[in-house]
């Protein structure tokens, strides 16, 4: 069966098979059902864990709901980023406006909870009215003193992309505020981590040991005060590339402040990250990188031998894989690797043209690569390659269960730390547990009958 639709046929490539030409970034097919989120989430997902910030979605009240919480990203402090308020536009305010909704829910919500900064995310029937939402922020900044910043993410304007780059916009009005006083030489900021299940005290923790101060944590247990001064910092580390490279660029551009792409996901990366910054710093400090070395060493020390154990399982089996941007998939290509399983779907929401480049370079002939995929798609390719487990986020666990398929959920809810050497060997334990599961001897997988069930799948 082709599961794949005419017009999407050029942003899917088998490798070995065809010539490689993904296309991809190009607005969801309409009618098809898309894996991909809209703008307005793009920019929720990368401003929601300012934990000390009010973030208001000026929309009807699905939209909240269904970013409610996106990311469940931790924080070591305020927790004000986990309430979804929501102006709760209804068909009156279509006909007449929300933007008297809007000046009243800020008056309401500033004084009572007494944020730090306020997001107001533009939805799609914000951009439909055409409500004045930078009018009404630029006169809640006059009456609270605050900074309340509009985020143009009306959700039909693009893809989740363009969602990253409203939040990066609405991030750089923060940037400058600051003092910068108390920075040192070896000093970072942290761009594109979500701390989703307290990943980013494990990186700041390996940091810290090498001697790395650690400016802001900009997108994951934020804070708006770091923000402001996070343009005093030496070195941006960028891991989700997707969501905060124009970050990144931005400071670049108007501070001069480098960046480095990183991943703290499977050993090499995360190995190869703090290398990365050891080696940046090595002017300051020519002992920097020895240190690293022997925090590398420990942490593998202790790590080896725990992944020789699941390994013994899981050589052989198949994965796959379906994230949001495709900077992610890289790491957990070779992640599964070194539990000697093979990638043999992978896809991505959001990836560029060189992000799929550098896949195609990395992954094995007779790999599936797909960008913007649907739940039909996914679901023919997990059957035709016989996945054994499926790496993704919510919208993905049903189809992977559907099919009788272990599943491992790798995105936005996940509640296990999957980041740094620990992280990797939490990863394969999820894996491991969910491959290996007794359940699919009595659910298994789609199109395979186990020995002892007849024909009617009862028990001989
Ligand atoms: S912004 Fe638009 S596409 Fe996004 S959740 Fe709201 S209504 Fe749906």
């Amino acid at each position: 069966m082709n599961a794949v639709l005419e017009e999407r046929a050029s942003q899917v490539c088998r490798l070995g098979e065809e010539p490689f030409a993904m296309v991809c970034n190009r607005p969801s097919l309409a009618g098809a059902v898309s894996q991909r989120a809209c703008v307005f989430c793009g920019s929720r997902v990368v401003l929601y864990p300012i934990a000390d910030a009010l973030h208001l979605v000026h929309g009807p009240i699905g939209c909240a709901v269904y970013t409610w919480d996106i990311r469940g990203a931790l924080s070591s402090g305020p927790q004000l980023h986990r309430m979804s308020f929501s102006t709760d536009l209804k068909e009156k305010d279509v006909i007449f406006g929300g933007e008297n909704k809007l000046a009243a829910s800020l008056d309401e919500l500033i004084p009572q909870y007494t944020p730090k900064a306020v997001f107001v995310y533009s939805t799609c029937i914000v951009g439909l009215i055409g409500d004045d939402v930078d009018a009404v922020c630029r006169k809640a900044e006059e009456r609270f003193g605050i900074p309340v910043i509009p985020v143009h993410s009306e959700g039909f304007k693009g893809n989740k992309r363009a969602g990253y780059s409203a939040a990066c916009q609405a991030l750089m009005r923060l940037v400058g505020k600051g003092s910068t006083e108390g920075i040192g030489p070896l000093s970072v900021n942290i761009l594109g981590d979500f701390n989703l299940a307290g990943e980013i005290w494990i990186v700041r923790g390996y940091l810290e040991k090498m001697g790395i101060q650690v400016v802001a944590n900009v997108t994951g247990d934020g804070r708006v005060e770091d923000i402001q001064r996070c343009h005093g910092a030496r070195l941006n580390l960028v891991q989700c590339s997707g969501a905060t490279m124009e970050f990144a660029r931005m400071l670049q551009e108007r501070y001069g402040i480098p960046c480095i792409r990183v991943s703290y996901l499977g050993i090499e990366d995360m190995a190869d990250s703090l290398y990365k910054v050891a080696d940046f710093f090595a002017a300051q400090d020519p002992s920097l990188r020895e240190r690293t070395a022997q925090l590398v060493r420990t942490e593998l020390e202790w790590l080896l031998p725990r992944l020789a154990e699941l390994r013994r399982d899981l050589e052989g089996k198949r994965a796959a894989l379906y994230v949001g941007g495709s900077f992610k998939a890289f790491s957990l290509v070779k992640a599964f690797r070194h539990l000697g399983m093979q990638s043999v779907v992978v896809g991505s929401q959001t990836g560029t043209t060189e992000e799929y480049e550098e896949l195609a370079g990395i992954c094995d002939p007779g790999t599936i690569l797909v960008d913007d995929a649907n739940p039909l798609e996914l679901a023919a390719f997990l059957e035709e390659k016989k996945v054994d487990v499926f790496v993704g986020g919510v919208k993905e666990r049903p189809i992977a269960y559907k099919l009788g398929i272990g599943f491992c959920d790798h995105n936005h809810e996940r509640k296990i730390a999957l980041e740094g050497f620990v992280g990797m060997y939490n990863f394969a334990k999820e894996v491991h547990a969910s491959t290996m599961s007794s359940v699919w001897k009595i659910m298994p997988r789609k199109g395979y009958k186990p020995p002892f069930l007849d024909k009617e799948g009862c028990h001989v």
